[in-house]
């Protein structure tokens, strides 16, 4: 029987839910086992005991992240929405365990079902919704916020397909789709109530209210929903759990039914169709845009649903008041794709809300910050007027009105000189003209930084040099950083265990105090379990790269890894050069100084980019010619990693012994990889280019392999280039390509490495291997001088840990709060609840 439709259940306050803590672990994990997923027998995969276990940790977060919304909620409280197209996750299981403090209640628990964590683990898939460093960047940087307890939230997009998993056949890339989800995504929680409308197409009119005063209008838009789901950040040990809200598309009801009413069904379910395409795919390009018009619906998609549910918070709570709006938001754009989101909040407050075109303008301003993550001009995204004008026929008038105000104040500050108009507009002319969003972001920002000292200072001397003039205030440095909890406490566990040992926990919380151990850089007992330690980490190397590429490595051998995405700037290709002239050595019998090495390259290529998938195919022939040649056997063997992500990482970086950072100077923003080695003791080989810099200045020259040009250098460079005439004058090289050119690593397949051979001979290679390469192949010697020397080796292993207390994320999030978003950290609430749990 239905109750009386008056009568209301009162439902128990939160502060009545079921209690979940450490005692009822055990029997949380049974009953999810059991009852939600209604499972008896633990399979080989252990997927269900996974999931169960999610679930219980799930509760655990849930409880604390209700603590913490109240907190944010409670008062009035400045906090930062953090907009990233790209969030690289990877794993949540083992972070959250760790976070929480719950590995020996789990280890317990896992004890009945005859299995550890490390086994359940493995049945997680990684949530990969990015490419590379700056998705990664952005779930390093969440993990920060949490555990210094700010009230940060982030934003991104739920992928329906992540980045593509890559398969190496015959030696080359092949994508398969990267179906995360469809085992199910524990960890998310859907707000379908919450969901808001993105508007596309339709066109724009004016009205004029009640005052008189005019205003435009989108109409007649095909509107997409946005629909919220929400993925727990827990703190470290501090019982604060953040938001990371991902939107996915789905169609609007009405549309469905309004066309299927009108008899076209088809069509209907066409439109459907086209709404939920908006997050099905993350674009797998790495540092260059794609210009597709799918893209940019992703980008307005992200920043309309955010902005609308950041507003509609504070108007449900403050009413349409906007004058101190800007006193508790700031908007982070990680990089230039969100950066639509300045249009966006000026239609949001002038259409909707009737502000008028000042006081909108001072918000956005106040609100916005805009992380810049490349130099590379093909990153730099530019989408043409006639798609905005068709696909947002608003946001285009918004922009223009902006550019128009712009240059207004480009021409006060340069009286009369139309090329400065030119170059800064928002529009760039031409036979189709484009809007420069990068220009967007920096106009509508009031802090604009770069991601490494270097980076900050050639924004400030090029790419934005007209801006930086016009505005120096706005331009800072945030250098990068990576979490100590991913990236050493989860990743490296023997390590973790002889710091904690050592120099004490405190570390994980502060890592600033890993500087703690210096004093035992020449201690003997300490060198033995510091080598220990890593000698265990390559063991579980030498078992996945056996498992993945068939390859045997030894852990007795030197580890030389360089993992990343495959791009020229980043200069695989120069690896690839080295380790043939190693083979070449090796083959003259010139032997007696070579350290045995195992060289293991990985990272994904974009499917659309030719030569980064030639150096892939370079990278497996070279390596299976070496791998069956007896006489290398001893000194060499070279494994390419297939599907290199995060998951792989974090058994790769605390076994590496050599860092490979040896980009193109100038080239690489910052760099976050070089950082996960520093942190577990390898020692870099790199250029003076990205955070490699500071990674240097931090641990000494003497502790790091420097080579190659310097960025200041390389226009000099180029303007006599002759790659051809370095290879006549440097004997090591010519060898090299010598054999490349006789086909020696193409036996079978004539004419295939033509293009890289060409590349590397071109006077217009902007990569400048050929330059680079002695100097590279002598660093290379010093290393191998340094690495016969074990005392001397491990002495430098040391110090890179413990030199590499600034690389923390915690840093770098403490200088965005301090410099850019000003906020104040939440009560850590454990200490409080600690004391209740007690006296309970
Ligand atoms: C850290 C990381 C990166 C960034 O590496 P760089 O060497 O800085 O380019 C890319 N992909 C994954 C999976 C990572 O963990």
């Amino acid at each position: 029987m239905a109750k009386n439709a008056d009568q209301v259940c009162v439902v128990k306050g939160w502060q009545d839910a079921p209690t979940v803590d450490e005692s009822t672990l055990d029997d949380d994990l049974s009953r999810h086992f059991y009852y939600t997923l209604g499972r008896d027998k633990v399979g080989k995969s252990q997927l269900y005991l996974y999931h169960a276990l999610a679930l219980t940790i799930r509760d655990r977060l849930v409880a604390r992240c209700r603590v913490t919304k109240q907190q944010i909620h409670e008062q009035k409280r400045r906090k930062t929405a953090y907009l990233s197209l790209e969030f690289l996750m990877g794993r949540a299981l083992g972070n959250a365990i760790l976070n929480l403090d719950l590995d020996e209640q789990v280890a317990k628990a896992l004890q009945e079902y005859c299995t550890e964590l490390e086994q359940v683990a493995e049945a997680e898939h990684d949530a990969g919704l990015g490419n590379g460093g700056l998705g990664r960047l952005a779930a390093c940087f969440l993990d920060s916020c949490a555990s210094l307890a700010l009230p940060v939230i982030g934003y991104g997009i739920r992928y329906e397909y992540g980045m593509f998993n890559q398969a190496i056949e015959n030696g080359h890339q092949i994508e398969q789709p990267d179906n995360w989800l469809r085992e199910g995504h524990p960890w998310e929680l859907s707000a379908p109530e919450q969901s808001k409308r993105v508007k596309f197409f339709g066109h724009v009119e004016s009205y004029t209210d009640k005052y008189g005063r005019e205003h435009r209008q989108w109409l007649d838009s095909q509107d997409v929903l946005a629909v919220p789901y929400d993925v727990p950040i827990p703190g470290y040990k501090n019982d604060i759990v953040n938001t990371l809200r991902l939107w996915k598309s789905e169609a609007t009801d009405e549309f469905d039914l309004s066309e299927f009413n009108a008899g076209s069904y088809s069509e209907a379910v066409a439109r459907k169709n086209l709404a939920e395409q908006i997050t099905m795919v993350l674009y797998p390009n790495d540092s260059s845009e794609n210009g597709k018009e799918l893209r940019l619906r992703q980008q307005y998609f992200l920043s309309s649903a955010s902005l609308q549910d950041i507003i509609d918070t504070w108007v449900s709570k403050h009413g349409e008041e906007f004058s101190d709006f800007a006193d508790y938001h700031v908007f982070q754009l990680n990089d230039t794709h969100p950066s639509i989101a300045v249009a966006e909040l000026m239609r949001i407050l002038v259409d909707e809300y009737e502000l008028d075109w000042q006081e909108a303008w001072s918000i956005t301003t106040k609100t916005m910050a805009y992380t810049n993550h490349t130099l590379l001009p093909e990153a730099l995204e530019k989408w043409s007027v006639s798609l905005f004008a068709r696909l947002l026929p608003r946001i285009l008038e918004i922009i223009y009105e902006i550019n128009a105000r712009f240059l207004a104040e480009v021409a006060l500050a340069w009286p009369g000189d139309v090329e400065k108009q030119r170059a800064l507009s928002l529009i760039e002319e031409g036979p189709e003209p484009q809007i420069r969003m990068a220009y967007l972001a920096i106009v509508g920002s009031y802090s604009v930084n770069g991601v490494a000292a270097l980076h900050t200072e050639l924004l400030k001397a090029g790419l934005f040099n007209e801006f930086y003039q016009l505005w120096p205030e706005k331009f800072n440095n945030k250098t990068n950083g990576v979490t100590p909890r991913r990236w050493l406490a989860h990743c490296n566990p023997e390590l973790a265990k002889l710091l904690n040992q050592h120099i004490g926990d405190e570390w994980v919380a502060d890592f600033s105090k890993v500087s703690q151990l210096r004093r035992l850089y020449d201690d003997p007992k300490f060198h033995k379990q510091w080598q220990a330690v890593k000698h265990s980490n390559k063991q579980r190397l030498v078992e996945l790269v056996k498992n993945r590429c068939g390859v045997e490595f030894d852990a007795e051998m030197m580890f030389d890894v360089q993992v990343k995405r495959i791009h020229e700037y980043k200069r695989q290709l120069l690896n690839v050069l080295h380790v043939i002239h190693l083979y070449d050595r090796i083959r003259q019998g010139d032997t007696a100084n070579i350290v045995p090495r195992c060289v293991l390259l990985g990272g994904k290529a974009a499917p659309g980019y030719y030569m980064a998938k030639k150096i892939i195919k370079l990278i497996n022939n070279v390596a299976e010619v070496i791998n069956k040649d007896p006489l290398a056997k001893p000194y060499l063997r070279v494994a390419f990693l297939p599907n290199y992500n995060v998951t792989a990482m974090e058994t790769i970086c605390p076994a590496t012994d050599l860092s490979e950072q040896i980009s193109t100077a100038g080239k690489e923003a910052s760099g976050t990889g070089n950082m996960k080695f520093m942190m577990n003791g390898a020692l870099t080989i790199g250029t003076l280019d990205g955070a490699n810099i500071e990674i240097r200045d931090a641990v000494g020259a003497d502790n790091f392999f420097l080579f190659g040009a310097r960025a200041e250098q390389i226009d000099d460079i180029k303007a006599h280039y002759n790659p051809e005439q370095i290879i006549h004058q440097t004997d090591s090289l010519y060898k090299v390509m010598q054999l490349l050119e006789s086909g020696h690593f193409n036996l079978f397949e004539p004419n295939l490495f033509d293009d890289i051979i060409a590349a590397i001979k071109s006077p217009h290679d902007p990569w400048l291997v050929a330059h680079d390469f002695a100097s590279f192949v002598e660093a290379q010697e010093q290393v191998e001088q340094a690495y016969l020397d074990t005392a001397h080796w491990t002495k430098m292993s040391i110090l890179n840990t413990a030199a590499s207390g600034m690389f923390s994320s915690d840093r770098t999030i403490s200088q965005y709060s301090d410099d850019i978003w000003h906020l104040e950290p939440l009560l850590d609430t454990s200490a409080q609840q600690n004391t209740q749990k007690k006296s309970s």
